[in-house]
């Protein structure tokens, strides 16, 4: 089945140009969010910047997620500070908290038809100890000053349209957007500021020759002064490198018909962006169109396809038991990287060079926001602009064994949680 994004995007620029042999100031591989708003801040800044896309703008984790513009990393504030100390840490949890505005003032703009929806997300606890969880999170929140409520059973169920959670905590610095409307967007504005963008362009190798990056996508090559890798979890280069070594996991999403008014008429009547306090979290939202869509952790395109399509058969009915059967009309999923402690990383792996990734599955803002401080970091040779300081490789242990882990977890917890339902 397909993904919905590609459905009803209404950002179709075409990037179809044949490739060509050229020298550029930055060069940048991949045209996800943080390959794309790294592309506009250098064409904005008049810098020569060209993009090489394997396959199509928004491939990737950026053509393929939820759409939930959130605020910060997944990690509360106080396990931020505990990992990168209290300078760097409140530095980031700074920058991360404005993040969304950066997205909302880029959409505005540049005009870009992605269906922002600036109402908030709410996280949604699942059980006492996830309520337990979100009335910490509130009180580290509010050390930050972050705009945040917590709601209690009833309110919830009023913003929700479902009895299924046992209260609330609303982000008002949050909201949704068509994700690949939004990373094509980026692209397109990028290339009307001079950015070359190039579709279909594999780089199969990147090397250093007198003082100059040389990329190489089959027989043509590619010079550039600066280069940044914006590959995340759908890195195809070359694996055994020390650019970045981290596990992916899975998310899957599913997708009804649009629900008429009558059927809409309780559920998310302020139109937020949903997700909940489980382990193996889930989350929902509606579309323009009025489409529900739910998401799981897991692969819906891999061996545990049936078990993660009967979790969101059963999940619909258990959330809204009101609505009449209704079938999913679009399933699809993606990968996402995940590094060991929930923090992404910038490694700078040689001079005039760097590497992004490590998003955690908070990457919409946070991916354009890196990807911007990374392009203006590069071409003005300051490193301190980063939002998280480089590091020079970084490269963890047994990805493939936790990316496999992942998976089985996802579909052990999906089997159990649909004869549950
Ligand atoms: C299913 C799912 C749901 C998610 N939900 C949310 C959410 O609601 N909110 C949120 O904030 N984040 C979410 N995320 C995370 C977010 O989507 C990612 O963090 C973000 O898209 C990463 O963007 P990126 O540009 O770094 O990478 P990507 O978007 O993955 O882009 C990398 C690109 O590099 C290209 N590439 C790879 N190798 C090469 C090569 N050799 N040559 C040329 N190109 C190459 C790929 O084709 C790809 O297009 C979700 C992720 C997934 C998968």
């Amino acid at each position: 089945m397909r993904n919905l994004w590609e459905n009803t995007s209404r950002e179709r620029e075409n990037f179809s140009e044949p490739l060509k042999s050229q020298t550029t100031d930055l060069l940048i591989v991949g045209g996800g969010f943080t390959g794309c708003s790294a592309a506009l801040e250098a064409a904005r800044q008049g810098a020569k910047v060209t993009l090489l896309e394997c396959e199509n703008i928004g491939f990737g984790g950026s053509g393929r997620n939820v759409g939930l513009v959130n605020a910060g990393l997944w990690l509360p504030p106080k396990k931020i500070i505990s990992i990168l100390g209290k300078k760097h840490g409140e530095k980031l949890i700074s920058a991360l908290g404005s993040a969304p505005d950066l997205v909302f003032s880029i959409i505005e703009e540049n005009k870009i038809k992605c269906d922002p929806k600036r109402n908030g997300t709410l996280h949604c606890a699942h059980s006492e100890k996830g309520m337990e969880y979100l009335i910490e999170r509130l009180r580290q929140g509010k050390l930050f000053e972050e705009p945040l409520t917590l709601f209690d059973k009833t309110e919830t169920e009023n913003k929700v349209g479902s009895s299924k959670f046992i209260g609330s905590l609303h982000d008002s610095r949050a909201g949704t957007i068509q994700p690949l409307a939004y990373c094509r967007g980026l692209a397109r504005k990028a290339k009307e500021l001079g950015a070359n963008i190039y579709e279909k362009s594999r780089v199969s190798q990147v090397k250093k020759q007198n003082g100059m990056w040389q990329v190489n996508v089959q027989d043509i090559v590619i010079n550039s002064k600066y280069l940044f890798l914006a590959m995340n979890a759908y890195e195809d280069l070359n694996k055994a490198n020390n650019k970045g070594k981290f596990s992916t996991v899975y998310y899957s999403q599913f997708a009804t018909r649009p629900l008429n008014s009558n059927e809409m008429s309780t559920i998310l009547p302020g139109k937020e962006g949903c997700w909940d306090t489980a382990k193996i979290m889930s989350s929902f939202r509606v579309d323009d169109a009025g489409r529900l869509i739910l998401g799981t952790m897991g692969n819906s395109e891999g061996f545990g396809k049936y078990v993660h399509t009967n979790w969101a058969n059963k999940k619909l009915k258990d959330l809204f038991p009101f609505l009449p059967e209704i079938e999913f009309n679009f399933r699809w999923s993606g990968k996402i990287a995940m590094t060991k402690d929930h923090i992404p990383k910038i490694v700078n792996f040689e001079e005039n060079a760097l590497s992004c990734f490590g998003y955690s599955g908070r990457g919409i803002a946070p991916g354009t926001l890196f990807g911007k401080r990374c392009a203006a970091a590069l071409l003005s040779e300051n490193l301190s602009m980063l939002p998280v300081s480089a590091v020079r490789h970084y490269k963890e242990a047994f990805t493939r064994e936790k990316s496999t882990f992942f998976e089985m977890a996802a579909v052990a917890n999906n089997s159990l949680m649909s004869f549950k339902m």
